[in-house]
């Protein structure tokens, strides 16, 4: 099976595509054919949920054998609920919580499945030695990467972080990590010096040949990988099957997403539901203040020239959405000259405009909404207030569009939400809008937000704080490849 390059470069099969990430031209990997090969949908909505997840990773990623086996070391142990992503009843809200795995946000669901598949992918052609992934972070990804790569065979992984940049949660779960194959360090620098210092390394190192000669490969985790993608496929079909079950639609019936969004990953994952034959009706995409997918869906203009706003819901605080690329691909029938042109002006100039019969076609099945702070923390308290449900800010910020959308008119009957982090992960913006006292440190804040919820803290947050601190490593932007030198001269983490 080929995927193609959003940009009309050299297309890749399923291993090579999960293994690079990115294509060289700079494009984005895509199915063409998924919109046209058949999928049996409703068929395989009554199988049970692993089985379900493994025929639909094998439909989306064909090249990789024994998915059930795979998703099976991936999930079960690492998440503490059954269905994996349950849905929950809230007032008329249908909330389909991703937050579930170990580090309580919901790229777990996709940062557990990449490193099997890498393994997988790097056994199938033949390739021994270590995939060693280098990762900047802000916070979440980190974590959220480390836990999945943890103790996977054939793999390492360094995790960078902006020191006294990350929450002190944040830190304490990065610093704190088990695993044998594990290394994290702190960077003295903001998140950018942090990020452009990993990939100055990881260009200076491949170009060393150092890498190859130890037989290295050095990957990166990045959200735009199509395995990252294909299990986040799962859980529109894991909802549909709740709501079925639940007598709450029948067959065939369409729902609508309404998915908080940063970098269009989640949402786009939705859409290749639908292109499975999912009735799906639309896909909300949800922004907080920075709203320029909201922009982009009312008008055609993407235009990220704009301040850059720090929000309550951070990991949505992006200006750039990557997978979007994917959406112009697949609605433009590949037309990869419209897109690779659209990217360079994007580079080059900061905006793009996209022809309105491209836009009729997106907004068949897309619309969008926006929340602004205030908004998001009334959100917050009346959720809890009335429907006796706590949201955290990413979550709420969907919450609010997901009301907007229902009195439009234009929703379907079934609508669902997504939720996209626990809100012990945010405890000072989670308190404060439900009539608590944001003091102390995150810690507090969460016992607090536990005492006057009643809902215990996940255990994966409450026990971080006595937990014994492995890495101490502080480094400057520029010693990020002198420190992953050292590691690959050894063989690898
Ligand atoms: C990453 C993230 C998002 C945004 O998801 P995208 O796939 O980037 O659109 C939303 N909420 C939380 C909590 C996240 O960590």
């Amino acid at each position: 099976m080929l995927y193609q390059s959003t940009r009309g470069g050299a297309p890749a099969d399923g291993a090579e595509a999960v293994l690079r990430g990115i294509a060289p031209d700079g494009g984005l990997y895509v199915d063409a054919s998924l919109p046209k090969r058949p999928f049996p949908w409703d068929e395989i909505l009554c199988l049970p949920p692993l089985s379900m997840a493994a025929r639909i990773m094998s439909h989306l990623l064909p090249d990789f054998g024994g998915m059930e086996e795979l998703l099976r070391s991936a999930w079960p142990e690492r998440f503490d609920s059954p269905v994996i992503t349950p849905l929950a009843s809230a007032g008329g809200f249908r909330i389909l919580e991703l937050f579930h795995g170990p580090t309580c946000a919901f790229k777990d669901v996709a940062l557990s499945v990449l490193p099997l598949l890498m393994t997988k992918a790097r056994a199938g052609r033949g390739e021994a030695g270590q995939t060693l992934i280098l990762t900047a972070t802000s916070g979440d990804t980190g974590k959220a990467a480390l836990e999945g790569f943890r103790n996977v065979d054939g793999t390492g992984i360094v995790v960078f972080f902006p020191d006294g940049g990350v929450s002190p949660v944040q830190r304490m779960q990065m610093v704190t990590q088990t695993g044998e194959n594990v290394r994290v360090c702190a960077v003295s620098g903001n998140f950018d010096d942090c990020q452009s210092g990993v990939k100055k390394a990881f260009a200076a190192l491949n170009e060393s040949g150092e890498p190859a000669r130890r037989g290295i490969v050095l990957s990166s985790a990045n959200s735009i990988n199509i395995g990252r993608l294909a299990p986040q496929t799962v859980y529109y079909f894991l909802a549909y099957r709740q709501l079925m079950d639940r007598d709450e639609i029948a067959p065939g019936d369409p729902v609508d997403f309404v998915v908080p969004t940063g970098n269009f990953g989640d949402i786009l994952a939705g859409y290749q539901a639908k292109l499975m034959g999912l009735p799906v009706g639309h896909l909300v995409c949800a922004s907080n203040a920075n709203r320029v997918l909201t922009d982009f869906f009312a008008t055609g203009i993407y235009d990220r020239r704009r301040e850059f706003l720090r929000t309550a819901s951070p990991s949505m605080d992006i200006l750039i959405s990557s997978n979007l690329e994917r959406l112009l691909y697949l609605a433009s029938d590949g037309a990869e000259a419209f897109v690779s042109a659209c990217m360079n002006v994007l580079a080059r100039e900061g905006a793009y405009t996209v022809p309105e019969e491209i836009m009729a076609r997106i907004r068949e099945d897309f619309a969008a909404g926006c929340c602004s702070e205030e908004e998001c923390a009334r959100t917050i308290g009346r959720t809890w207030r009335e429907c006796g449900y706590l949201a955290d800010p990413h979550t709420a910020v969907a919450l609010k569009v997901t009301d907007e959308w229902k009195a439009s008119g234009r929703a379907a009957k079934a609508v669902v939400t997504l939720s996209t982090a626990s809100p012990f992960k945010f405890p000072a913006a989670v308190l404060s809008a439900v009539g608590g006292q944001a003091e102390g440190d995150e810690f507090d804040q969460m016992e607090a937000l536990s005492s006057l919820s009643g809902l215990p803290v996940p255990p994966s947050l409450s026990g971080l704080r006595d937990k014994a601190v492995r890495f101490t490593d502080v480094i400057a932007p520029g010693k990020i490849g002198d420190y992953v030198y050292e590691i690959i001269r050894k063989g690898g983490v």
